[in-house]
């Protein structure tokens, strides 16, 4: 937690934060399970080991997780594949009775560019069914399974009433689409995936990062993303940051983050309602604040 120089670059917020807050933080929980193996391959889902290891996501996972969050103080968002729901309900109502967010994430985690549209439509609304069913709660928000979207995903879940997606990449504070949804960006760099998925055969990940070098890789990213008012979406597997060691270094990184008092941990969907209620908050890039006045050499008004 180094103090920055007073001469150090020091851009206006991307956002206003409520409260005062500098930026938001949301933590975010894949609850992938099985359904990893299953939309990754035949040979994935035909592998009883790698199944026992994604089984450990909502059944060992989850109450670790749900027992951090608790002794922390803060919530998250709990992005569930409707297979998850229908195998594991008593996870759900675990998450749903701690106050956290449910989100979509596919029903059995379809890489959606192998779906037409009409068939993507049919999962989106089933498994947000299946969701509302199984944990009583409304579901608004979503997020593609590996990110992945098609021309017309955002398009799709606007027709379909969900407020928020929350799968791409090009900014790192909210936004709305053209077809009117609120998008939450992330990068690959907030994610345990590329830090701690590994599986011998079938092949999987990479061999598993130290937790020290992920905690500093992350701890780095949030100062600066906080010194310039951004929206940190922290993407957490329960079946790979569910492990002990992981456990512990959430425990320490968000106690940290926590320490200063000046950022606002919420939901994917308080963040997505908060922007709704307030679309003066994000900030616009102006290229014309870049160039001194009088230097533009492109005439641009
Ligand atoms: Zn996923």
């Amino acid at each position: 937690m180094s103090e920055r120089r007073n001469t150090a670059f020091a851009p206006a917020p991307r956002f206003a934060w409520p409260n005062g807050k500098r930026c938001a933080v949301v933590l975010c929980f894949d609850v992938d399970g099985e359904t990893t193996a299953f939309s990754e391959s035949d040979r994935h889902s035909a592998s009883v080991t790698l199944l026992s290891q994604c089984r450990y996501g909502p059944t060992v996972g989850v109450p670790r997780l749900l027992g951090l969050l608790s002794h922390l103080g803060v919530t998250g968002s709990f992005f569930v594949p409707a297979w998850i729901a229908e195998k594991y309900p008593r996870t759900i109502h675990g998450i749903a009775e701690n106050g956290h967010e449910i989100a979509a994430h596919g029903y059995r985690h379809e890489k959606l560019p192998t779906l037409a549209r009409a068939q993507e439509e049919e999962i989106l609304l089933r498994s947000r069914e299946i969701l509302q069913r199984v944990s009583g709660l409304a579901i608004t928000g979503y997020r593609a399974p590996w990110f992945e979207h098609n021309p017309w995903t955002t398009e799709l879940l606007a027709q379909h009433n969900f407020l928020y997606d929350a799968s791409l990449m090009d900014d790192d504070v909210p936004y709305r689409t053209p077809s009117g949804l609120i998008e939450l960006p992330h990068n690959w760099m907030l994610e345990d995936w590329e830090q701690f998925a590994f599986h011998g055969d079938p092949p999987l990940g990479h061999p598993p990062e130290d937790c020290g070098k992920v905690r500093e890789l992350w701890w780095r990213e949030f100062e600066a993303m906080r010194d310039f008012g951004c929206c940190m979406l922290l993407t957490l597997h329960p079946w790979l940051s569910g492990r002990p060691s992981r456990v512990r270094m959430l425990e320490d990184l968000i106690r940290d983050m926590k320490a200063g008092g000046d950022v606002w941990f919420a939901t994917a969907g308080e963040v997505a309602r908060y922007f709704a209620a307030n679309p003066q908050a994000r900030r616009e890039i102006n290229f014309e604040l870049l160039t001194p006045a009088g230097q533009s050499r492109h005439g641009q008004s």
